[in-house]
């Protein structure tokens, strides 16, 4: 099945209950409006001369607008192509250029953006994009108004046309480690995948999600908005850019009942001065991912923000996005000390990087994955595709894991963080993990820096809770002694305000390695 295809059986069962609330202006769509819109945005797209394999880029943070274009270009069998609205006129160029973007869909201005300009600035070291279509300005509209010069039968003949095996979409990874890699998926890897991950959390029409997560990533476009349209669920949008107030009053006044985030915005919400005063009532679930979610969060987010079968999943965006999910039923241990089992019909495997041989159960090798979730390939680029995927369709993902007996999964770290002091390997997860449990310590990143002596030393960035005494390197240590081996207590502690983040809420521990080494010398 294809994604428009999927779109219009939620439509024919569900076509009168809400599909999607934008807070921020107050409007809402039923099933049946919001195929109505998504039909004439694709009928003008056409109109505009995009056909099936053009890629459609989009760059606006979260709006309903942004929703439309993905349900759109589906239906056309466009390569939607997801621009991260963080990104600046080097990183938009390279994106536009990479995937050959033909239309953009473009917000004009947020914040300290101003797209417009930017787009401008790259227009003419862009030679394939013909095209910029203005979100809130005219270009949209007569877009729309160009629908009338195509019927609703050349729109259903271009669907009858796909399969679901065509590359409907390419998702720049966060570059975290490194520079984004483009992953080319297909309807079938996203559309199954949003099934699946609402589907382990009990999902169906009467469920509303609050996404604060963005929609440029897969979080937000897979998990949030086909999470919600393969189930007849809603789609509510708290703001254009994650606000905890925002997304808490979201929840609050639009009774959702479920709500994703990353763990900083977990962390962001549950300490905001006010939070008490938030009737979270209507929650029951919700999903925490991205990057490890620490313990204390997850049991805080079940005992004070009402998700007593909050799920953590464990994916990445080259496999649309997730391959383990913790289940509803599992007890609290198993949902917020792992990132769950593997999801149906996905088959994940540990390995031994050196060998390939797979290790046993409670040992550390790296998660490899295999299934219909693996992407087609990084766009135009065959050498990282065969790099990250064997000739067994395994995906190597470069995440170090550890299954348990009970077949439940632990991330231990990436394969490029991992510290190595003195010859021991020292995963920064654990010692992150036992660092949030003092009770001045609001969040926590440990990274390894070059040490002459031992090659690397353990650096602690630490952000205290508001009106915390600071703690120096010494009280830190004082801590950890008699807790954790010697190997593990970090050498140095900074005390930070925020850490070096991506969009997505994953922090870059590239760039914290390089702003330790300035800072210590
Ligand atoms: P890049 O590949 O460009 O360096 P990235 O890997 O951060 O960036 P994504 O695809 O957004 O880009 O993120 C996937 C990665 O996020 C995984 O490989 C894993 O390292 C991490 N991750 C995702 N979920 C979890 C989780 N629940 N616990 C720990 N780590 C996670
Ligand atoms: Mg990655």
């Amino acid at each position: 099945e294809t994604i428009g295809a999927n779109l219009e059986r939620t439509v024919a069962s569900y076509g009168d209950r809400e599909a999607l609330v934008e807070l921020a202006t107050g409007r809402r769509w039923t099933y049946t409006e919001f195929n109505a819109d998504v039909d004439r945005f694709a009928r003008g797209l056409l109109a505009r001369g995009i056909n099936k394999g053009d890629r459609v880029g989009i760059w606006a943070p979260n709006c309903a607008e942004w929703t439309i274009t993905q349900y759109a270009t589906a239906k056309l069998g466009a390569i939607l192509v997801n621009i991260n609205p963080a990104y600046r006129t080097h990183e938009l160029a390279y994106a536009l250029n990479q995937s050959g973007v033909k239309l953009l869909v473009s917000a004009t201005a947020f914040k300290t953006s101003d797209y417009r300009a930017m787009v401008d600035d790259v227009r003419a070291d862009c030679p394939a994009l013909t095209d910029v279509v203005y979100l809130g300005t005219a270009d949209w509209d007569s877009v729309v108004e160009a629908a009338a010069g195509v019927s609703a039968e050349q729109l259903a003949e271009r669907m009858a046309g796909l399969s679901f095996d065509d590359p409907i979409n390419i998702q720049y990874t966060s570059g975290t480690t490194g520079f984004p890699k483009g992953a080319t998926l297909s309807h079938h890897n996203i559309l199954n995948n949003g099934y699946f991950v609402t589907e382990t959390i009990g999902f169906g029409p009467a469920d509303r999600l609050c996404i604060p997560v963005p929609f440029y990533h897969c979080f937000g476009m897979v998990m949030g908005n086909l999470g919600c349209t393969t189930h007849g669920a809603c789609m509510v949008i708290p703001g254009p850019a994650f606000e905890p107030a925002a997304t808490l009053t979201a929840v609050q006044d639009e009774r959702c009942t479920g709500l994703y985030g990353v763990p900083t915005m977990f962390i962001a919400e549950l300490d905001l001065p006010d939070f008490a005063s938030y009737d979270l009532s209507s929650l029951r679930t919700g999903i925490m991912a991205g990057s490890p979610c620490p313990i204390e969060v997850m049991k805080r987010c079940v005992a004070e923000m009402h998700m007593a079968e909050v799920a953590i999943c464990y994916g990445m965006t080259e496999t649309s996005p997730v391959s383990t999910q913790t289940r509803r039923d599992d007890d609290l241990d198993r949902r917020t000390s792992t990132v769950g089992q593997v999801l149906p019909h996905v088959e994940v495997k540990l390995v031994d990087p050196a060998t390939g041989l797979v290790v046993p159960r409670g040992e550390t090798g790296e998660l490899c994955t295999r299934g219909y979730s693996v992407m087609l390939g990084y766009w135009d680029d065959p050498e990282k595709t065969a790099e990250a995927i064997d000739q067994a369709r395994w995906m190597h993902t470069g995440d170090l894991a550890v299954m348990r007996d009970d077949g439940y999964v632990n991330i231990v770290g990436r394969i490029k963080d991992m510290v190595i002091r003195g010859g021991e390997n020292v995963y920064p997860r654990e010692i992150e993990e036992f660092l949030y449990t003092h009770p001045d310590i609001a969040d926590v990143q440990a990274i390894g820096v070059p040490d002459k002596k031992y090659g690397e030393e353990l650096c602690a960035w630490i952000r205290l809770h508001d009106g915390a005494t600071p703690l120096d390197a010494e009280a830190v240590r004082e801590f950890c002694k008699g807790r954790l081996a010697h190997y593990k207590i970090p050498r140095y502690v900074l005390l930070v305000d925020e850490f070096p983040m991506t969009v997505t809420g994953k922090i870059r521990k590239v760039e914290m390695r390089e702003k330790s080494l300035a800072l210590l010398g």
